[in-house]
């Protein structure tokens, strides 16, 4: 059916995004030991495509960093519980990189079509570098798709069935009252206009003291973003929401309209303009040969961050762009 294509379509731009973070792994503008296990055949992204998302994976770094920094509490919570919740995570590696460092947080849910998380599952059993991350009790279902780990959970669901995410939160044992970072990285955009409002509301009524983190396109209408918009439809999977939050000022009201105290949205080249560390910018730009300038500077134009808050007891005061 057409509704079945455009989902395995959906599922395709998960296995394009971990073939193309691997890609800026072995050109060396980012660290990530892990994306590779998800990636069949690796390819070579051009130097425009590696920077885009060398900006995408900096700016959810530093912003993940800033949430689970200790300072970024009062003295009393230094040993706060934290709680990341991964909406369409793909194939995404976080978690296991969060480890690695040594700062896991309390609890990593990841969320994805069951198809998705199956994969991933099989993988995650495959590879002793994964599976070592999970903890001695996790238990692995490959049939469900599913991981229960202490500290991690990945599980299947269909985020346009809000009743699937009530039962994710209670499976998960996500604590309404934690901090939470919520992660939609190139998710919303492919769900209908409703659809995304019942998950910002949802989120937003779901949890007190959160960041909802989004990365997507803007700007549909000028020709850059006609084109953009023809190449995914063309894939299958159009951006069914874009036309809803056209703009930065349209991505800040769905939050603010939904429930969010505070919602904040910048475009790339802004973010990679001021808010990437410099020093990270000398270094990844003498990584390769360079000259689309206006290309890239149009490309980031047409992709944005967008974070929202919720800061009922106040901790997220110091958190974001500025
Ligand atoms: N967030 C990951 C990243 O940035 O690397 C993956 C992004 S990929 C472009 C979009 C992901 O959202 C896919 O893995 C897809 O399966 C998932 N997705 C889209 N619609 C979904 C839905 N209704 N329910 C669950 N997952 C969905």
């Amino acid at each position: 059916s057409g509704a079945h294509s455009s989902t395995v379509a959906i599922q395709a731009t998960n296995d394009d995004a971990a073939a193309s973070k691997l890609s800026c792994v072995k050109k060396g503008y980012i660290k990530d030991d892990y994306v590779h296990f998800f990636v069949r055949r690796p390819v070579r992204r051009s130097p425009i495509i590696n920077r885009g998302y060398f900006a995408r994976w900096a700016v959810l770094r530093r912003l993940l960093l800033q949430f689970l920094e200790p300072k970024c509490y009062s003295s009393e919570s230094i040993h706060m519980k934290k709680q990341i919740l991964s909406l369409g995570a793909g194939f995404d590696t976080t978690y296991f990189q969060l480890v690695e460092e040594g700062i896991t947080p309390y609890l990593y849910v990841e969320l994805d079509f069951k198809e998705v998380t199956s994969k991933k599952t099989a993988l995650i059993e495959h590879h002793a570098q994964l599976k070592e991350k999970l903890g001695a009790e996790a238990t692995i279902c490959k049939e469900k798709g599913e991981v229960l780990g202490d500290h991690y959970k990945l599980l299947p669901v269909d985020l346009r069935d809000i009743g699937q995410l009530d039962s994710v939160m209670a499976l998960a044992q996500l604590d309404s009252s934690l901090p939470t970072f919520i992660i939609a990285e190139c998710v919303l955009i492919y769900l209908d206009p409703n659809s995304t409002c019942s998950i910002v509301r949802w989120a937003s009524k779901a949890f007190s003291t959160a960041i909802f983190f989004v990365y997507e396109q803007i700007h549909p209408d000028d020709p850059f973003g006609e084109q953009m918009m023809k190449n995914l439809e063309s894939r299958g999977c159009p951006l069914l929401s874009l036309h809803a939050t056209p703009t930065l000022l349209a991505k800040e009201k769905l939050f603010l309209d939904q429930g969010w105290q505070r919602a904040v949205a910048w475009d790339m080249l802004k973010v990679y303009n001021e808010f990437i560390e410099t020093q990270e910018k000398r270094r990844i730009e003498r990584l390769e040969l360079f000259d689309e300038f206006e290309e890239w500077y149009m490309m980031q134009e047409h992709y944005c961050v967008a974070y929202a808050i919720n800061d009922a007891n106040g901790i997220f005061i110091d958190f974001g762009f500025s």
